[in-house]
């Protein structure tokens, strides 16, 4: 995803901060948007590739994630994919300075989930966290959005302290899938497992490609914490 960025126009500086400001265009199409549309046009709005979510089968985040680890549930918002214009919004989120339209599509996709009982018995959220340089560079974790959006349906605490990145040593993008799983050992610490015991908790991210770094923090999460649960919630599933 970090190298099919560098494929589009990036906004110039003076509209990344009007649009910080008044977010008015279109996420996906780039439309003005009409004052009752909120970060995509009604026409990009109505075809977003949705994820259905049903609590009695598996679901697609589950069946990636659930062949390699164990896991409550799994439900990401959108399709992800590299032939679709929809893939702007998660660049907008992450490089784009727009981190907002992160807030507002978890929010839609927490709306749903909540109504199916995703959340029941959930104890905290907590985002995946941004090595200290990285979240330096960018300004902002954009999965901090994320858990905000999803905490402002179901008033779920955000727990941001209790797992930290390690500093960055090779980046995952731009690696093959299997040098991801090898690079993405070790990418986490349990700051606080005092705070996790127990608990059920929800980690959310912005994309799943692989699931590679995903694992490799429920993985530490569970050596620290052997009683805790894991749900996971995404904005977006790669396809
Ligand atoms: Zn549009």
């Amino acid at each position: 995803m970090d190298s099919d960025v560098n494929r589009f126009r990036r906004p110039g500086l003076a509209r990344m901060l009007y649009e910080f400001v008044f977010p008015h265009y279109c996420k996906v199409c780039d439309r003005r948007l009409d004052p009752q549309e909120e970060q995509l046009c009604i026409t990009c709005f109505l075809s977003l590739p949705r994820l259905d979510y049903d609590m009695n089968g598996l679901n697609p985040a589950e069946r990636l994630l659930l062949t390699e680890r164990s896991l409550e549930r799994a439900a990401s918002v959108l399709q992800y994919s590299k032939e679709s214009d929809y893939r702007l919004i998660l660049f907008h989120l992450k490089y784009w300075h727009h981190p907002r339209v992160g807030e507002w599509l978890a929010r839609l996709g927490a709306k749903s989930l909540f109504e199916k009982g995703f959340f029941n018995g959930i104890d905290a959220i907590v985002p995946v966290p941004l090595s200290f340089m990285k979240e330096l560079k960018r300004g902002y974790n954009q999965c901090m959005y994320i858990a905000k959006g999803v905490q402002s349906v179901t008033d779920i605490p955000i727990l941001k302290e209790a797992v930290k990145r390690s500093p960055e040593r090779h980046h995952q993008a731009g690696l093959g899938k299997f040098q991801r799983w090898i690079n993405a050992g070790g990418l986490f610490t349990v700051a606080d497992a005092q705070a996790l015991r127990g608990k059920h908790i929800l980690i959310v991210d912005d994309v799943i490609t692989t699931g590679a770094t995903l694992c490799s923090m429920i993985d530490t999460i569970q050596e620290a914490v052997p009683d805790i649960r894991v749900s996971v919630f995404t904005l977006g599933l790669a396809t």
